[in-house]
């Protein structure tokens, strides 16, 4: 559904990005791994034209989308939930979650706000509260559940544990697990590489910019290299 041939690109004139290739097929759950600094974001946002190429190109379901702006790329059916949360702070939980789908007909957006509800119950049950009195891990769920009301075709999602506790990390992850399970196409950007793994289909390493090992999750989950480096085994 995605793939990225050798793409290059960074902030202003700075290269950040050297020739990243990549693919996500129909319905996989494929982790974009790598410590701090790595490049994890910053592909991210080549892929969502946020970032433009210094050279390669972004396909997805085949077509070159590389001239395509940032608006249109969300209306081919390509949506992030971003690192820092895009969660309108002074809305209650359904608000934001309406918002998300705004301009739809409002049979889908019941039937898309109740898929959510079904994938997050927790989030049914904070219905009428402000998201900012959210708890992180629900504000997350708010987030992932803000980017599913606009019925993406493929999400991707940046560092959903970030800044959460053990427990509430592994039920977010979790929850992406099962969205995957229903049939999603997902890019997950995590730094949490066990768990990250133990959900994946398959992985793809980062460092200094670019793809330096990827594989099954279950085969990366046996390498030396990455339990030496990431799993501190
Ligand atoms: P993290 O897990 O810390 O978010 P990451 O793997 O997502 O890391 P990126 O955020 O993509 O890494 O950063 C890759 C490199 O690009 C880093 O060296 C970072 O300093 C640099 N970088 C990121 N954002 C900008 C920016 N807006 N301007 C200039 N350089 C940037």
């Amino acid at each position: 559904m995605l793939e990225l041939d050798n793409v290059s690109t960074g902030y202003d004139d700075v290269q950040v990005l050297w020739d990243v290739s990549l693919r996500v097929e129909v319905g996989e759950l494929v982790s974009l791994l790598g410590n701090n600094g790595a490049g994890k974001t910053t592909t991210l946002g080549a892929i969502m034209g946020i970032l433009p190429l210094f050279g390669g190109d972004v396909r997805f379901r085949g077509e070159s989308i590389t001239e395509v702006s940032v608006q249109d790329r969300s209306g081919l059916g390509l949506t992030i939930a971003p690192e820092d949360d895009a969660v309108f702070p002074d809305m209650t939980v359904k608000g934001n979650l309406r918002v998300s789908a705004y301009g739809v007909d409002k049979e889908e957006r019941r039937r898309r706000l109740e898929r959510v509800y079904d994938l997050f119950p927790r989030l049914q049950e904070r219905t009428g509260q402000y998201a900012d009195t959210l708890s992180g891990g629900e504000r997350q769920m708010l987030n992932i559940g803000s980017a599913l009301m606009r019925d993406p075709d493929m999400l991707l999602i940046d560092e959903p544990s970030l800044g959460l506790a053990p427990m509430l990390a592994d039920d977010i992850l979790s929850e992406i697990e099962n969205i995957s399970n229903q049939g999603m196409t997902v890019l997950l950007v995590e730094q949490n590489v066990n768990k990250a793994l133990s959900i994946s289909d398959r992985a793809y390493v980062m460092e200094k910019g670019q793809i330096r090992l990827e594989g099954r999750a279950k085969d990366l989950m046996n390498d030396e290299k990455v339990r030496e480096s990431y799993l501190g085994i």
